[in-house]
């Protein structure tokens, strides 16, 4: 068993990439120097959503603080080996910068992406906007008949490396003195409108000057533990490797279908997904396929868009959780009003890979500064969940 202190300035909960990108940044803050416990509850990361993601970073969301927390994003990864560097340098998260392609083939759905497209610039991204004679020179694999306006993102937007991710942030934290343990968080000692400690389940406690819910699915039962609410649950996402006998030639991109159908290369096969026509809230638990997807949305959609896909074979599939939150599908950042040492990093909605460097960063500030420095996070704090007020963002996935 770990070397456990009794008391510890920061507890984080979880270690996944947003537990490992807050410990990152406050181990690499100079003015900090207060002691930090991760608790992650199972090494293996076989639950986690960081372990089952698609790895996917974009640049065109609606909102602008989207927009900047993800260009922080790409701007995090593409400099990680030098930032995660101890005495050798971080691994190459291997960013590959196929962008994502968004089509359109109404009025409503044009008008949207041209707004996004607006949006996206003024944040200095370089989303370009492609017409029907654009996509079919640049896409020529597509069937573009309908497709009125395509919305691209020839840089800064595509995939990484994961778990390479959140082994480099681990590995820095900890060179930093961050303690990470495996043991899971049971119960949080709530005084009036203060944490006190953290009760394990291995019977140990530990007295916590703020802590940070950064449990991933299980966000909403560690805020039950202090007595909060949290509008988030586990949502059912399933990937399906396919193989197709005729490849695509060029730059593939990842694609985003009018059906919410998705897919992108994986090496020399393809990674495809779709948002489930029926989304119920799932048990944490069961990891099962959800076979019918690909069967009833994925493969028809990718059939009739892409002739070279009338034959696809599935040679792997898994399915992962999203910490979907109910209100409006965007992150919970920052410090419960009713208790302000309990830190909320929940709700990700499905975008908490590429958006862990921008949150990581923010939280740090707001324990070390008592405020957000770079980038100001508050309109994705609770506050909106009391005042039933959803954070508006048209681009999901
Ligand atoms: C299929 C799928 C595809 C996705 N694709 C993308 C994508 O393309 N781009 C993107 O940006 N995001 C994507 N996401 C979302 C992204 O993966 C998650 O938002 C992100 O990984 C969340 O990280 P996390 O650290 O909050 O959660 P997790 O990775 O789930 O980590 C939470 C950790 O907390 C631990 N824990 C829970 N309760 C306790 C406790 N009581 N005590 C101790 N430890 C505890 C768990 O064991 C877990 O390891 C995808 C997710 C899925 C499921």
């Amino acid at each position: 068993m770990s070397e456990l202190a009794s008391s510890y300035d920061v507890v984080i909960v979880g270690g996944g990439v947003v537990g490992s990108a807050v410990a990152f940044f406050l181990a690499t803050n100079s003015d900090f120097d207060g002691r930090v416990l991760v608790i992650e509850k199972d090494w293996t990361y076989r639950k986690a959503a960081t372990a089952l993601s698609s790895s996917s970073i974009r640049h065109q969301f609606s909102n602008a603080l989207n927009v900047r927390i993800s260009m922080f994003g790409v701007e995090f990864i593409q400099n990680f080996p030098t930032l995660a560097a101890t005495d050798v340098p971080g691994p190459d998260l291997n960013l590959t910068e196929n962008g994502y392609l968004f089509i359109a083939n109404d009025q409503r759905g044009v008008d949207i992406l041209r707004r996004n497209a607006r949006t996206q610039q003024a944040c200095g991204a370089d989303t370009v906007l492609l017409d029907n004679d654009d996509i079919r020179r640049q896409f020529p694999w597509m069937t573009a008949d309908d497709i009125v306006l395509g919305s691209y993102g020839p840089r800064g937007e595509g995939w990484f490396d994961n778990m390479g991710y959140l082994n480099g942030l681990r590995h820095r934290a900890r060179a930093s003195g961050v303690t990470y343990i495996e043991d899971e968080v049971v119960g949080l000692g709530r005084s009036a409108d203060r944490i006190t400690h953290v009760t394990l389940r291995s019977g140990r406690s530990v007295a916590a000057g703020t802590v940070v819910n950064a449990a991933g699915t299980r966000g909403t039962s560690v805020a039950r533990m202090a007595a909060l609410d949290l509008p988030v649950e586990p949502r059912r996402r399933s990937l399906f490797v396919v193989d197709s006998r005729e490849k695509l030639d060029g730059k593939i991109p990842l694609f985003i279908d009018t059906t919410g159908v998705f897919f992108r290369p994986e090496g020399r096969y393809y990674l495809a997904g779709t948002v489930p026509e029926h989304d119920p809230a799932v048990d944490p638990d069961d990891f099962s396929v959800a076979h019918d997807e690909f069967e009833e949305q994925i493969w028809p959609a990718l059939a009739e868009r892409i002739p070279a896909f009338e034959a696809l074979k599935v040679i792997n599939s898994w399915a992962g959780h999203y910490d979907y939150c109910t209100l409006d599908h965007n992150v919970i950042v920052g410090p419960s009003p009713e208790v302000p040492n309990f830190l909320f990093a929940n709700g990700f909605s499905g975008h908490g890979l590429q958006q862990s460097p921008a949150i990581g960063r923010g939280l740090a500030e707001m324990i070390v500064y008592g405020a957000y420095r770079s980038l100001d996070l508050s309109p994705l704090g609770y506050q909106r969940v009391i005042d039933k007020k959803p954070f508006i963002e048209e681009a999901v996935i």
